[in-house]
């Protein structure tokens, strides 16, 4: 094998593993649960840590139970229950949407670092 043709090998290897990276990254694991109601903060919640969250508004009711680093939505009464159908979401950016109740469930790589009731602080 010739020096150029190990160059050559090497560089598609690295490139290789760049690509790989960026498939990863894309697809790792989220951290936060964040919901919003009708365009405003919810709650946050750590993806790691198991919870049932029960969301009562005037547009009905959604329960949303974080388990195992997965998140779904277990009950909902809106009329087409896409949002149960949808099932377990955990990786960053996807999301759990019903619209009837204009109710979002995203999985953020935000870290939580404080979490009281009244406020949540996330940081970049
Ligand atoms: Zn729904």
């Amino acid at each position: 094998m010739k020096k150029r043709d190990i160059i050559l090998v090497v560089s598609l290897l690295v490139f290789a593993g760049i690509v790989f990276l960026i498939f990863n990254f894309n697809n790792k694991s989220g951290k936060t649960v964040v919901i919003t109601e009708n365009g405003s903060t919810y709650g946050t919640y750590s993806l790691s840590e198991n919870k049932v969250i029960g969301i009562d508004t005037d547009l009905g009711h959604n329960k949303v139970v974080i388990k195992d680093g997965k998140v779904h939505m277990e009950e909902a009464d809106c009329p087409d229950k896409y949002c149960v159908d949808k099932g377990d979401i955990s990786k960053t950016n996807e999301s759990l949407i019903c619209l009837p109740h204009k109710l979002v469930v995203e999985i953020t790589d935000d870290e939580i670092i404080s979490n009281n009731d009244d406020l949540d602080a996330i940081v970049k």
